[in-house]
């Protein structure tokens, strides 16, 4: 789970960055793809492969006890629609998703819940990777994000 280290940043006046991601709404240059009445899906910013995505509930609040049923149920609603568009973007072998509750589990922002979703191919995991931590992205940001908001678009979660 190193992969979520490293997304650990505040807003400039010290603020929760997620939280301010929340007011963002869709937006192209803070990597937001989707906003739902309950959750938003962005880019991570420090991805450990490309079009590593995170599914946010609007509200603020680090565990799974902090937020309410109708919120998790979206939260999974939309893992289910970002695994769709990954594989028709993509075509991943698999995935992989998880949430980290707290510092001590590995959570870069530990104060606002948020699950990754990442693809995986086979032999994606390379030796530089797994000896030296480096990661090796053939896709800028911008350019997984041109990829993924046209699904995006067409998507009706809620
Ligand atoms: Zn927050």
């Amino acid at each position: 789970m190193k992969y979520i280290k490293g997304e650990s940043r505040s807003t400039s006046d010290g603020g929760c960055v997620l939280c301010e991601l929340a007011q963002t709404g869709v937006k192209r240059d803070r990597l937001v793809l989707y906003n739902a009445s309950h959750c938003y899906v962005v880019l991570n910013a420090f991805p450990y492969t490309s079009a590593h995505m995170m599914v946010v509930p609007h509200s603020h609040g680090g565990t799974l006890l902090s937020q309410n049923a109708e919120t998790l149920r979206q939260m999974m609603d939309l893992l289910r629609s970002c695994e769709e568009i990954l594989r028709k973007e993509y075509n991943p072998n698999g995935f992989n998703l998880g949430i980290n509750v707290d510092r001590s589990a590995g959570a870069g922002i530990q104060d606002h819940l948020h699950a990754h979703i990442l693809p995986r191919w086979e032999g994606d995991t390379n030796f530089m990777t797994t000896v030296h931590e480096l990661r090796v992205l053939p896709e800028g940001l911008l350019d997984t994000y041109d990829r993924l908001a046209p699904h995006f678009h067409r998507l009706e979660v809620c």
